[in-house]
């Protein structure tokens, strides 16, 4: 009765917090006093599909297929239905996702009209809500506030998010620039008779008119080119956060692979896409496949786009350079190391010369190494070994009778047994150290922990 809250019982939109009230975590805060709709079980599956999105996405491709078994695919055909997925699928890609939800350049308002448009062919929905899923998408990555959070399973990131009615409302995004935007607000007024216009009667047109094939136009071209291209970008929401490399950041799923990046247009470079959202490009690389970042770079060499934004490349790289120290450090930590000095105990010179009486004991670089299992093994032999065995040989294995290799000075570090008292000269400190520890990788935490510098 007396507990009081700190925030607001439900935060619709983090960015109107008042100050001073912020909540530790947002997500967190937000899933905890919101409600969510029951699980989908057995009992209530039925219940919970949304019927729209079933038809939309369940009747097209099963009239497809059962029209395909009776309607030869002519080769005409084939062309125009490649060339028309193409040019529908950059409605979304360069429409959708890059321009309207990224904002990643400008576009003459006759490429936008020309996207929204083009992109109606793949029935997606319209720009404004496409936009604001996808916002919240890369705001709440992960979490249940992710409409398609792809911890819920492949299927659900794919599709199940769409077929059954959302568990909960995705977090808050703002598309206020969309809800003002006249081809954003034109294309959702037209959105159904658009969409009907060119999904279904250019497509079955154009093969109709073109070489008389108006029932391949119509199973080809128009049903299963629509079923393609959108599962094309369902994959942008299961594969691209399943399959593949983290180059660029592991913190979340999003992943590069070039096998997502050919089946989805480009799109399939998403680990660079979620560390980097507003760059043009997918694929930051010039090789890399990424049919959009082309598309768009001509539109703007022909004045169609503006204000390409690239990322940083130092920025770029540094991320690219955290994750290749990061797996540098696990194969680091899978290989054996020598002792460290504190590990060692303290022998003092006289002790020492006792104990290699009846131990192959050798000092070097004020190290007291234990050779006894190497002597068969030395390349020099085992006299160079027994007449510096009790003696410092420091002299000697750096250059004095040989200069060993580093391979050689690698391998006497992990015979350490002891460290003399009183340490090595001034000015030897580098050999106490092996090569192969020169530059070690350490976290941070381990360098704050260390203390002050010996
Ligand atoms: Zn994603
Ligand atoms: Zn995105």
């Amino acid at each position: 009765m007396g507990f009081k809250l700190d925030v607001p019982l439900f935060i619709e939109d983090p960015n109107r917090i008042p100050a001073g009230k912020i909540p530790e975590n947002f997500v967190s805060y937000t899933l905890k006093h919101q409600e969510a709709r029951p699980p989908i079980t057995w009992s209530n599956w039925h219940r919970e599909i949304h019927w729209v999105h079933f038809f939309v996405l369940c009747v097209p491709p099963t009239l497809g297929l059962i029209g395909a078994c009776s309607t030869p695919l002519r080769l005409e055909t084939a062309i125009w239905f490649v060339f028309y997925y193409h040019l529908t699928g950059i409605g979304i890609t360069a429409g959708y996702h890059r321009l309207w939800t990224h904002r990643s350049y400008k576009a003459t308002k006759g490429l936008e009209y020309t996207l929204a448009i083009l992109s109606a062919g793949v029935v997606q929905g319209s720009i404004t809500w496409w936009a604001r899923g996808h916002r919240a998408h890369h705001r709440y990555t992960d979490t249940d506030l992710d409409p398609y959070n792809s911890h819920k399973g492949l299927l659900y990131s794919h599709i199940g998010w769409l077929i059954f009615k959302p568990r909960r409302k995705p977090g808050p995004a703002d598309v206020s620039d969309l809800r003002s935007n006249p081809v954003a607000i034109w294309q959702h007024k037209y959105y159904l008779p658009l969409a009907f216009l060119v999904a279904i009667v250019i497509p079955t047109a154009v093969c109709g008119y073109g070489w008389g094939d108006w029932r391949g136009g119509f199973v080809w071209a128009s049903l299963l080119r629509l079923s393609v291209a959108q599962h094309s970008t369902f994959c942008v929401n299961s594969l691209c956060h399943w399959l593949g490399d983290k180059p660029y950041d592991d913190k979340h799923t999003p992943t590069d692979s070039l096998f997502t990046a050919l089946i989805t247009m480009g799109e399939g470079y998403h680990n660079y896409h979620h560390q980097f959202p507003m760059d043009y490009r997918n694929g930051c690389k010039w090789c890399q496949y990424d049919p959009v970042k082309w598309f768009l770079w001509t539109c703007e060499k022909l004045g169609f786009a503006t204000h390409l934004k690239t990322f940083s490349d130092n920025e770029v790289q540094k991320g690219e350079l955290t994750m290749q120290l990061k797996h540098l450090r696990h194969k680091q930590e899978a290989l054996s190391w020598p002792s460290e000095k504190s590990d060692l105990p303290v022998i003092t010179w006289e002790d020492y010369q006792r104990q290699a009486e009846s131990r192959a004991l050798i000092c070097i670089a004020g190290f007291i190494h234990d050779i006894s299992d190497f002597f068969d093994k030395h390349p020099g032999g085992s006299h160079l070994l027994e007449k510096n065995v009790g003696k410092d040989a420091t002299t000697a294995f750096f250059g004095g009778l040989y200069d060993h290799s580093h391979a050689a000075h690698n391998l006497l570090s992990m015979k350490r047994v002891g460290i003399l008292l009183g340490g090595v000269p001034h000015g030897s400190e580098e050999r106490m150290v092996p090569p192969s520890q020169h530059l070690r990788i350490t976290r941070h935490s381990e360098l704050a922990g260390s203390g002050s510098p010996k």
